[in-house]
């Protein structure tokens, strides 16, 4: 009789190296179960079409995929992360040490030995270098759980490796941010159109980073409404209680509409094509003139020149005169 097959969890992020890393595990025989983490930040549902990636090449890797959301717990977290934030307000350790958690549950489930991800020593600032994967791995209580096929060659042995299920001749070397290996590896695996390298987590990105930090800094525990309305528009900062956003497209135009909360008002210009732009806030009332000509300004309504725009707030409509803002008087807000 066929030996079973020892099971491993893999967390799949759907980049080159996480897929990597299953090859390498399944090359060595044992059967890979791959976990993808959700979070309000990488939702699947972007438009980058990742979650849909991550199905597809789970299927291409013949792993099973359970995918985990963490929703308020991660909200939670970015409140106070106990490692900080990065350049953008990405709290990476933290995240880390919550996926690996889900990656543990996971694990202990279905009776996994240890745990792979595709993470590269030195790859990434802040949770790649060699202390945090160790301060990752305390913090989940993983110490000796986690393998990192790319790189434990570089790293102290796992238990894994001192129970003699990997063998160390069989784990990669690989440091830093050059993907020459992993280029070549993704050839011998047969990997077609290997991923680009980072990307996906807008918690990294510059500029959505002072938005969300913007937001925390005002709000006790942001809501997913909330946080959503962070992915769209151009975001201008009223008052310590109001906030401002003005659509930049039609489908910008169509997600404001739909995220609109009772209390919240939405503007438009009447006779021109334009933005829809939303005040969300206790004093959205004070700044309704302000923000209709901030409206007409990203309108096609003429400059100078009185236009109407719609205010609906709940469902009371009502029409004001304004002339399009001048650039000086709102660019200060703007985040
Ligand atoms: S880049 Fe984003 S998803 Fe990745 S660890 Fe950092 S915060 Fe988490």
């Amino acid at each position: 009789m066929a030996e079973e097959k020892k099971k491993v969890v893999a967390l799949l992020s759907g980049g080159l190296d996480s897929q990597l890393a299953v090859k390498m595990m399944q090359k060595q025989g044992f059967e890979v179960s791959a976990v993808a983490i959700k979070t309000p930040f990488c939702d699947f549902d972007c438009g980058r079409g990742c979650g849909f990636e991550i199905r597809e090449k789970a299927d291409d890797l013949n792993v099973n995929l359970k995918t985990v959301y963490l929703g308020d717990e991660y909200i939670e977290m970015l409140k106070h992360p106990k490692h900080g934030i990065g350049a953008g307000f990405n709290p990476c350790v933290d995240c880390r040490t919550m996926m690996f958690d889900a990656a543990k549950k996971h694990m202990e489930e279905i009776g996994a030995e240890f745990i792979i991800s595709g993470e590269v020593l030195g790859q990434r600032p802040m949770s790649q270098h060699a202390p945090s994967l160790h301060i990752i791995e305390k913090e989940s209580n993983l110490t000796g759980k986690i393998v990192r096929p790319l790189s434990a060659g570089l790293l102290p042995p796992t238990d894994a490796e001192k129970n003699g299920l990997i063998k160390r001749e069989n784990l990669g070397m690989i440091k830093g941010r050059q993907r020459k290996i992993q280029m070549q590896m993704a050839k011998e695996y047969g990997i077609e159109n290997p991923p680009n390298a980072g990307g996906g987590c807008l918690l990294t990105e510059p500029q959505f980073g002072v938005k969300a930090k913007d937001l925390f800094d005002h709000i006790e525990t942001p809501t997913i409404n909330e946080i959503d309305l962070l992915k769209i528009g151009r975001h201008f900062r009223l008052d310590e209680e109001t906030k401002f956003v003005i659509g930049r497209n039609k489908d910008e135009n169509e997600m404001i509409k739909a995220l609109a909360l009772p209390g919240d008002i939405l503007l438009e210009a009447k006779d021109y094509v334009g933005p829809i732009s939303i005040l969300r806030g206790k004093n959205a009332k004070e700044h309704l003139k302000f923000a209709s000509s901030v409206t007409l300004r990203y309108s096609d309504a003429p400059n100078n020149e009185q236009a109407i725009v719609s205010i609906r707030d709940s469902d009371l409509v009502e029409e004001i005169a304004s002339e399009s803002a001048e650039e000086e008087s709102y660019i200060k807000f703007r985040m």
